[in-house]
């Protein structure tokens, strides 16, 4: 499913989409590149923090390993 998601930033909506409807990671609005961790429940965002370009590529490689784990 999509999720609409409005960039705090920049009042841009951008599109997520989600395999359920609670999500909770990096968001990159695609206008303003500003980076957030956004957390969404029922397909409503619930809260939304600035993040560092640092902080989003240990939460990419986060999701690497969690992916790599689970194919072992
Ligand atoms: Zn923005």
């Amino acid at each position: 499913m999509l999720v609409k998601i409005k960039c705090p930033k920049c009042d841009t909506e951008g599109t997520l989409s989600l395999i359920e409807s609670s999500y909770q990671g990096p968001y990159r609005c695609w206008k303003c590149r500003e980076l957030f961790t956004i957390t969404l429940k029922n397909n409503k965002l619930r809260s939304c923090e600035p993040l560092s370009q640092e902080e989003y590529v240990k939460q990419q490689e986060m999701e690497t390993l969690r992916a790599k784990f689970k194919k072992e």
